[in-house]
Parts: structure tokens; C-alpha cells; sequence
């Protein structure tokens, strides 16, 4: 796994703060952490200091490890999602991708943990809520997080012999990284290939053309050092690397003086030090790594590069397909105070309609959209800030250049508004109280760079006080971001000027380096080598083949899974005569507000336009705002808010579903009022007439889509796959398919956008009947009375002016939307779309696009959530990935990824992400149904598959989601109760059974979708349709 730092931590929204809280009491953990006194020895640790956190609700304890001087620090905090997480400095000088093979290899078994990838097999042996590790550009993290203490304990062993003894054998560097090998691995005569996880995983990243763009803008921004280098390894690099440079870097590199330990949660601190020093620390000395990234000096000109791409066949417009960026280095990321003021004056300049840089580059159309990297880097040693558009015509070059300059001129002399500084600073102060279910991991994420750089991560937390210095530095002077915009921006010569540009030999162009390379490597082989090879390929083949022992690695039961759920308690109520679900939680200040209207009156024309109608309605200026007042407004006084269309599908017929959009939004107690006369004039006076501005919104949702493919194409395939299956299905295709991304390309380059705006307009007149809408809010007990009457105020304002409308369609169902509760008490109901004269059919499609990996996927209709066969259904889909499809798809395929999932429309998918093969794929998608039909699992299989199914479906939900599955889809706690008995009832004859019953060739409809290059084999084969 592999993240980019360019591309992470760039925004405060990074910043999704705040787990659950449970009310204060006398003993809580952030009370008990303030017990620790500075220069107290626990474990082979020293304390160093203690800090009350007040602003994020946790007590901050900070030490050092005594032996190896190993950093430590830990947030005490009344969260059962307690987080491990270890960080390590690995700086390359090279792009072999040492660091991030390194990552992969030390995960692939251990001094006391031999087996064969025991962190996969921890995912089935564990209740985690989280477990994964990055190479960023200067740092590789490994977290974790669960709600369970013996869990928690089992992951801690295993994350820590992984990184800090791992075996790194031969073979685990051969598979991870790079080898050479017989294209067909048992045939000696096959030509020899490169192959190897990483290898394509990087080939696989690299398709993506703004992640292409970010390592070359971070390379040559920050060239004198570690940044020049690929951190997750230049493919055609990737090949020089040998095993001996990989142990030496994890000598150097993975030591404890190298490290650092972050724990988070409400279990105790001392238990969490013991181990680490028991289990790893004691066994180290000090050494001094030279791992450490000096500052980059500044350059006395500005510099200007270009780079080339492959060009983008869903491109909104294919004659504009250049990207043209300024890059400004900025200060070091440990100056905590001059990052806050940096990032929010990054914010006024380029987030959201009333900032300079989109009126003056977004705004007049000259490209689709900002370019993707737009905004405040934080994740180098030095900061960055860039700015520049994306789809543009090579000509407009010089022009949005000099619009750069000219607009930074302009803030100097302007400034920014009073309200715009307000609106963004109310942002922060949501974040800090919107609760969400992984806080922890956030708070990790939050403090990795700069902790990196040895930053002090503690003062990082202590938000409010720097909100307080930049108000008192702004009122002190005036003039105080204007200063900084000169500084950093109009007198800085460390500015880099970088453009790329589409070239239609690109994809070849890499072909033919990789060709040579190869044969280089080939041509100096002996005939003994090639033996050696060879035998070597099947040695590694055999080892992923054999049964493997994992029985050294920690283990929780079925028997440690809570049997029953927690109810989640909620009222029903009604408001201007629509039904409304009240859910009281502890939600720190903020009130959550969504509705869902159907649509079902909706006309069948209308249907493509319903994800571009949610994606614009907000944006479009409402009542007496134009746009940028009504952005400003919901930055002031909301925590957002927004639209998503949604496909429900039933839970009991698979030709049953629920469609229409879903408003969301959240603000501040004080702020309701507000929020709901927003959505009024959204949509009783949406301003359907500005064309320029419905331009942009479309070309940047074009272009959002047509970027998304490569990091979503699994999905993709799926629902592509899946269409011809369920008309819930074939909704979904329309909405978030293939079909969405080339109708909006469409939309992108249509004359005619007064006629796509009446359409919109129309679709509006659909929405919010009294009839047709359900509301849920979540809010702290003692506010749920007053926001009820708000809500009832916004309702007979929103619905009163509606006119009734005949349904479109002839087959409805009214189902009650609890269906466990009282008919008497509550008439809430659900109206349901009944398609009975639909025919699944078998399709296969190729999808053709210009990547160099394949997204491969088969879909079968199976049975309903509610149907008994379900439970087994989820067990198997879980039960395939991890002890078939794995070895097949990723180890032996070397494809990224791979698996099979049930899904709630009941569908079986089977996927294959970022795969070098296709229909060898396919093939081995039916390998694993007869795999399973022979039942050679065991027991122990099945009760791994049982627990990585409740690590799902017992994922915490923060305190603004509670009850929205039965809000949403129906699903009842009685219902979730029943399939939970269903699912650890599962035996193994019923897995086989079912199977054969769902999966065996002839016994359901399915059908297949590969996303990728073009493909001899398949356009040979007629029964495949050609997209
Ligand atoms: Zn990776």
C-alpha cells in the first residue's frame, strides 16, 4: 500500500475531528493521564511531558525511551477505538522504492510470526477497525486501530516483530518487489517478463495522471534531497534494486532511534509501554540514523519544467488537456504557528467561490478545473503552496501564468474580506467538534510530518491557541496576511512554473523503455541463469501454493464477538405533516440534519441528469445570494451542506428499490435557524439562469469524474458488470457508472447548456412533496426540542408550495420504514419501485481505456438480504477472498488487489484493482467457486471469515450516523440482529451449498466487465461486446 504525502494532509478538512465521547465521569481516561508527572519512569520510558488538551478532549502525554531514545507519544481520550500507530523516518536517495517494497516485505512474516503474510491474516483473525501501512515521501507509518483490549494486544505483537524483526526472505523481495520470471511461469520456453507487487502497483499509479503529476512537481520543487526521489519506486528503478540494499535500508532505517510510537484510546498507557519494551525496545541500543531531511535551500531564480502524460480518453475536452502549475516553497512545517497561518491564507486563496485565485483562474473558463494539487502542502520538510488549472489549451500557457502573478499583485493590495477570515475560522471550529468514528487515525495522520521533522506534535494539537495569536497578530496589524502574500508569494524566487502535456506516444513510449531494460537484464543471463530462473519461479510459485501453518499468529473466537447489537433508541415524530426520525446522541454541539425525497414522480428522460442536478444545486446562488454570498453563508454557518442521490435497494426482493436524492447538512446549535432558511431558498429560488457558472460546475464534475476512474476502476467494473443484473443495479450504472462519466463528458461538450439547465429546473419541481419525504435529525438530548420546532418551521416553509404529482411509475409498494415498530405509533413508510417484469441477463463487456492494468470483474445475482441464504452468502464472499482469490489475483496474478463481496442488492461480485491480466482473472474467479464447492476449508477458515465479517459489521458509527440505516434503508436492529444469528450460525456444508446452489456455471444469471487497454484475446472472442 501506497499513499503519496503530496497528496495527503493538505487541508485543515484533513482534520476530521473527534471520536466518539462518552460523557464525562470522574475516572476518565484523560483525567487519568494527568496523573503522570514529568521525569516518572514506566517500562523503560521517560516521561517528558503532560498536557491537557481541553480543545479535543484528551489528556497528551509525551515520552522518551530510555535505552534507544525512541519517541512516544500518547492521546488519552474516552474512545474505545483505541489506535496503535508506528512511524519510522525512511528517507531514500534513490527511486528504487526501497522504502516502499520495505513496507510491503517486512509485512510478509516475522521472527515469531514465520508464517506466510501474516498482516493479511491478521485481517481475518481480528476485529480491527483499521489496519494498513504508507510509504509517504519521508516517512512509512504502520497503524491499527480496534475496540477490543485482547485484540489490540494480538495486533501490537504482530505489528511490532513485523516491522522490527522481520524474516525478508529471498522470495518475499522476489514477490513484493521485483523479479524476473517465464511469462507462463511452468513452461521454460516463455519468453522472460518482469513481475513483482510493487513493480506493478507503481505501473499501475503512474497511469493516473495527476498522481504523475504530483511526484514530478515534488522532485523538482524540492530537488536537493530526499524529494528528488520516488519514494514508492520509478517502475523501470525498481528494477536495479537487490535484496542486500533492501536489508541494509531496513537496518539503517526501521530502528527504534528512528522511530515513533503514538497510542491513542481509553486503555491504559503503562500496559501499551510494557509490551513495547518487552516485545521490542529491549533488545535495541542507541545508534544516531542519518536519516534526518535538511531544509531545501532556495533557489535565487524561478525555474520552469514541462513533462509529458498519457493522454485522457474521457477528457472533457480532448483539444485541452494541459495542466499548467505554480509551485512557491514555503517555510518548514515544525514552525506550528507560521503552517496554521500558511494553510488558512492557502484556504482564503484558492477554496471556494469568493477566493481570488477562482474567480480570477476558474471563473473565465480558460481550463476544466483547478489543477488537482491546488492549495497548502504540509507533507515535506518545507511547505509548498501551488496554484495553476488543469484542461487547458496549450496557447492559454502565458496567460494563465501572467493571471498568477497579476492576481497575487491584486491580494496584496486588497487583502481579504473580514467575513471570508470569519467563515474559515467557524470551519475550524467545527472540525474540532464534529465527532467522527476514526479520530484516532485522523490524529495520527494530523501529526506525522512535522512530528517527522521533529516538530512538537502536542502544541500541533492545541488548535485554539494558535486561532487566538492569529487574531491577536490580525489586529494588531492589518495588514498582517498581506505581508505574508508578499513574502511568500510576490518577492519569492523559489517558485516553479511546471506544465504537462498529453502525448499520444506516452503509453508506448514506456512500453519500449521497459522493453529494453528487460532485454538488457536478459541479454546478460547465461544459460544457467535462465535454469536458475526458471527454477526459481516455480519455487516461489510452489511456496504460495502450499498449505500454509498459520497457527503462531494470535487469534481472537467467535465466542469474543458480541452477540447482540446495541440498540440505537429513536423517536418518531412528524413535522408540517412529513414523518421526521429524532436520534439524541452526545454530538458535542453540532446538530445533523438529513432528508431524503424519492423520486418517483420523476420522468424517465430526467434520470441521467439527477447526479449533475446534486452536484450543482448547492453551488448555483439562491433567494437574494448570488453563488459566492450563498458559499459564504454556508461557511459561516454550517459544517456543510449537501446533495447525493441514492439507489436503496429492498431488502427482501432483488427487483425492489428505492431511489431519490438525499439532503445532508450539519452546523453549530447556535446556527439552525440559518441552516434551514439555506435550504429553503435552495430550493424554493435556486438561481437557474447563470450559464457562465453552471459552465464551470459542469467542466469540473467532468473532469472530477474522468480523474476518478483509475483509483475507483474496481468499483467500476463492478457496476458496469452488474447492470444487466437488477434494475436497483442498472440505476446504479446510470448514476455512478461508466454511463454517468461519458454522459457528463457529454454534458461537458454540449453547445447547448440553457436546455441542460431547464432540464435540472424541471427535476426540482420532483422534489420535496410532503408525500414523498422523510426526515431524520440527530442532536444532544437537550436541543432536540428546539430543533424540532426548526424543523417543523422548514417544512411547512419547503414542502407547503408543492403541488401533488402523479407517479411515473406503475408498479409502487409502501413498506413501513421500521418495520419492527408499532404501525399504531408511527405511519412513516418507504415507497418502494417494483420492477416484476425484469430480466436479468448475461453480458460481458470490454471496456476500452488507455491504462496499462486491467480492472476485471463478474457479477452474480444471488438473493436478498432478508433471504436465509444471505449470512452464508457473506461468509463465503469473505471466505474466497482470503484463503483463494488473495494467493490467485494478487501474489500469483500480480495484480494490486482482488476479492469478492456481497453486496446489499444482493449481488456476489467478484473484482480484481490494478491487475495485469484479464481473462486469466476471470478464469480465476471460477477457480475459486470450484474451490469452494470442494470444500477443503476448515473450520479455523470459516471462523476467520465470521470475524472479518463482524470487524464490518461491527464498525463504530459516529454519533451523526446512528439510525440511519433504518432512516435510509429500513434496517431495523431486529433485523440486524437476525442476520447477525444468521451469520455465526454458519456451518460448513451450508458455504458449500451455497456455492454450488449461487456461483456454479449455469445456476445464476451473472455477468462480466473488464476496464482496461485494448486486448487481442478479447476482440477475438464474439461473445464479448466492445465499449
Ligand atoms: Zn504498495
Amino acid at each position: 500500500m501506497f499513499k503519496y504525502g503530496a497528496r495527503l494532509y493538505r487541508r485543515f478538512r484533513d482534520l476530521s475531528v473527534v471520536g466518539r465521547c462518552r460523557s464525562s465521569s470522574l475516572s476518565s481516561a484523560p483525567e487519568r493521564a494527568l496523573q503522570y508527572s514529568i521525569g516518572q519512569k514506566i517500562h523503560g520510558f521517560t516521561v517528558t511531558e503532560v498536557t491537557s488538551v481541553p480543545d479535543l478532549f484528551l489528556t497528551a502525554v509525551k515520552l522518551e525511551h530510555d535505552a534507544t531514545g525512541a519517541k512516544y507519544l500518547h492521546a488519552a481520550r474516552d474512545d474505545a477505538n483505541n489506535l496503535f500507530s508506528v512511524q519510522l523516518r525512511t528517507t531514500p536517495m534513490d527511486s528504487t522504492g526501497v522504502p516502499h517494497i520495505l513496507e510491503h516485505t517486512v509485512l510478509c512474516g516475522s521472527e515469531r510470526f514465520p508464517c506466510r503474510d501474516p498482516f493479511f491474516k491478521m485481517l481475518n483473525r481480528s476485529l480491527s477497525t483499521f489496519m494498513n501501512a504508507f510509504t509517504a515521501s519521508d516517512y512509512t507509518m504502520y497503524p491499527f486501530s480496534t475496540q477490543n483490549p485482547k485484540d489490540f494486544q494480538n495486533l501490537l505483537s504482530v505489528y511490532l516483530d513485523a516491522v522490527f524483526f522481520p524474516c525478508l526472505r529471498e522470495q518475499d523481495f522476489w514477490q513484493e518487489g521485483w523479479r524476473l520470471e517465464n511469462a507462463d511461469t511452468q513452461d521454460p520456453s516463455s519468453p522472460l517478463v518482469f513481475k513483482g507487487v510493487v513493480f506493478n502497483e507503481m505501473k499501475g499509479a503512474f497511469s493516473n495522471n495527476e498522481q504523475l503529476y504530483a511526484q514530478h512537481l515534488q522532485n523538482l520543487l524540492l530537488p536537493d534531497h530526499t524529494y528528488a526521489h520516488v519514494s514508492g519506486g520509478e517502475p523501470l528503478a525498481i528494477t536495479d534494486l537487490t535484496w542486500q540494499q533492501l536489508k541494509e535500508f531496513h537496518q539503517t532505517h526501521y530502528h527504534p532511534s528512528n522511530a515513533r510510537f503514538f497510542t491513542y484510546g481509553d486503555l491504559p498507557l503503562e500496559q501499551h509501554l510494557q509490551q513495547i519494551e518487552e516485545e521490542a525496545l529491549s533488545r535495541f541500543q542507541k545508534i544516531q540514523p542519518d536519516t534526518a531531511v535538511p531544509a531545501q535551500s532556495p533557489w535565487n531564480t524561478p525555474r520552469e519544467a514541462s513533462v509529458c502524460c498519457g493522454p485522457d480518453a474521457m477528457a472533457p475536452d480532448p483539444a485541452k488537456q494541459h495542466t499548467l502549475t505554480v509551485s512557491y516553497l514555503l517555510g518548514d512545517i515544525t514552525d506550528v504557528f507560521e503552517s496554521f497561518v500558511l494553510n488558512l491564507l492557502s484556504s482564503l486563496m484558492v477554496t471556494g467561490p469568493n477566493s481570488p485565485f477562482y474567480r480570477t483562474l476558474v471563473e473565465p473558463g480558460i481550463g476544466s478545473d483547478f489543477s488537482s494539487l491546488v492549495g497548502y502542502d504540509g507533507s515535506t520538510r518545507n511547505a509548498s503552496f501551488s496554484v495553476g488549472l488543469q484542461g487547458i489549451s496549450v496557447d492559454d500557457a502565458d496567460r494563465v501564468k501572467r493571471i498568477i502573478d497579476e492576481t497575487v499583485d491584486d491580494i496584496i493590495v486588497k487583502g481579504f474580506e473580514e467575513e471570508r477570515i470569519e467563515a474559515l475560522l467557524h470551519r475550524i471550529e467545527i472540525q474540532m467538534k464534529h465527532q467522527s468514528s476514526s479520530f484516532g487515525l485522523a490524529l495520527a495522520s494530523y501529526i506525522a510530518s512535522s512530528w517527522n521533522h521533529d516538530g512538537d506534535p502536542v502544541e500541533l494539537l492545541r488548535i485554539s491557541q494558535n486561532v487566538e495569536r492569529f487574531r491577536q497578530e490580525v489586529s494588531n496589524n492589518p495588514a498582517f496576511l498581506q505581508d505574508k502574500v508578499r513574502h511568500y508569494f510576490k518577492d519569492n524566487t523559489h517558485k516553479l512554473t511546471l506544465s504537462m502535456s498529453p502525448d499520444e506516444g506516452y503509453v508506448s513510449k514506456l512500453a519500449d523503455a521497459e522493453s529494453v531494460k528487460l532485454a538488457q537484464k536478459v541479454e546478460q543471463l547465461s544459460e544457467e541463469d535462465r535454469k536458475e530462473i526458471h527454477q526459481k519461479g516455480l519455487e516461489l510459485l510452489s511456496m504460495q501454493t502450499a498449505v500454509q501453518d498459520a497457527s503462531c499468529l494470535p487469534a481472537l473466537q467467535v465466542s469474543d464477538i458480541q452477540p447482540t447489537i446495541k440498540p440505537t433508541h429513536l423517536e418518531m415524530g412528524t413535522a408540517g405533516g412529513v414523518p421526521v426520525q429524532y436520534c439524541e446522541q452526545p454530538t458535542n454541539g453540532m446538530v445533523y440534519f438529513r432528508a431524503f425525497s424519492h423520486l418517483n414522480t420523476l420522468p424517465e428522460d430526467l434520470k441521467p441528469y439527477v447526479p449533475l442536478f446534486c452536484s450543482v444545486i448547492t453551488k448555483m446562488g439562491c433567494g437574494d445570494m448570488d453563488y459566492k454570498q450563498q458559499s459564504q453563508q454556508m461557511e459561516l454557518r454550517t459544517g456543510g451542506m449537501s446533495i447525493s442521490p441514492q439507489i436503496l435497494p429492498d431488502h427482501t426482493h432483488m427487483d425492489t428499490y428505492e431511489q431519490g436524492i438525499l439532503l445532508t447538512s450539519s452546523c453549530l446549535e447556535r446556527n439552525v435557524e440559518e441552516m434551514f432558511h439555506l435550504w429553503s431558498d435552495i430550493f424554493n429560488s435556486p438561481h437557474f439562469d447563470d450559464i457562465e457558472r453552471f459552465r464551470v460546475l459542469v467542466m469540473s464534475s467532468a473532469q472530477e469524474l474522468a480523474n476518478g476512474i483509475s483509483y475507483s476502476g474496481h468499483v467500476m467494473a463492478m457496476t458496469h458488470a452488474a447492470r444487466t443484473l437488477s434494475p436497483a443495479a442498472e440505476l446504479q450504472e446510470t448514476f455512478h457508472g461508466m454511463e454517468q462519466v461519458k454522459f457528463m463528458k457529454q454534458m461537458a461538450e454540449t453547445p447547448d447548456l440553457p436546455s441542460v439547465l431547464r432540464k435540472l429546473a424541471r427535476i426540482r419541481r420532483h422534489l420535496l412533496n410532503p408525500d414523498n419525504i422523510r426526515c431524520a435529525v440527530n442532536a444532544a438530548p437537550d436541543k432536540m426540542a428546539a430543533v424540532a420546532v426548526q424543523t417543523e418551521r422548514f417544512m411547512g416553509n419547503v414542502a407547503g408550495t408543492r403541488k401533488q404529482r402523479k407517479s411515473v411509475r406503475p408498479h409502487l409498494i409502501q413498506r413501513p420504514l421500521d418495520p419492527s415498530a408499532d404501525p399504531s405509533s408511527s405511519s412513516a413508510t418507504r415507497t418502494l419501485i417494483s420492477e416484476p417484469h425484469f430480466q436479468a441477463c448475461q453480458m460481458k463487456t470490454h471496456y476500452q481505456l488507455p491504462f496499462p492494468v486491467n480492472f476485471a470483474s463478474e457479477c452474480v445475482r444471488t438473493v436478498p438480504f432478508t433471504h436465509p441464504d444471505y449470512a452464508s452468502l457473506c461468509v463465503l464472499s469473505r471466505l474466497m477472498s482470503s484463503k483463494f482469490l488473495h494467493g490467485e489475483i494478487r501474489e500469483r496474478g500480480g495484480a494490486y488487489g482482488g476479492g469478492a463481496r456481497m453486496g446489499g442488492g444482493g449481488l456476489y461480485s467478484f473484482y480484481s484493482y490494478r491487475d495485469p491480466n484479464s481473462t486469466a482473472t476471470l478464469a480465476a474467479f471460477r477457480k475459486g467457486v470450484d474451490w469452494a464447492r470442494e470444500g477443503t476449508f476448515t473450520q479455523q477458515d470459516i471462523d476467520e471469515s465470521k470475524l472479518s465479517v463482524f470487524s464490518q459489521v461491527d464498525a463504530p458509527v459516529a454519533p451523526s450516523d446512528k439510525g440511519l440505516s433504518v432512516f435510509l434503508s429500513g434496517l431495523s436492529d431486529s433485523m440486524k440482529q437476525e442476520h447477525r444469528e444468521r451469520l455465526f450460525a454458519v456451518t460448513h456444508t451450508q458455504l458449500v451449498d451455497a456455492a454450488g446452489r449461487y456461483l456454479g456455471v449455469g445456476q445464476s444469471v451473472c455477468a462480466s466487465a473488464i476496464l482496461g487497454p485494448e486486448n487481442a484475446e478479447l476482440s477475438k472472442d464474439p461473445s464479448w461486446i466492445r465499449k
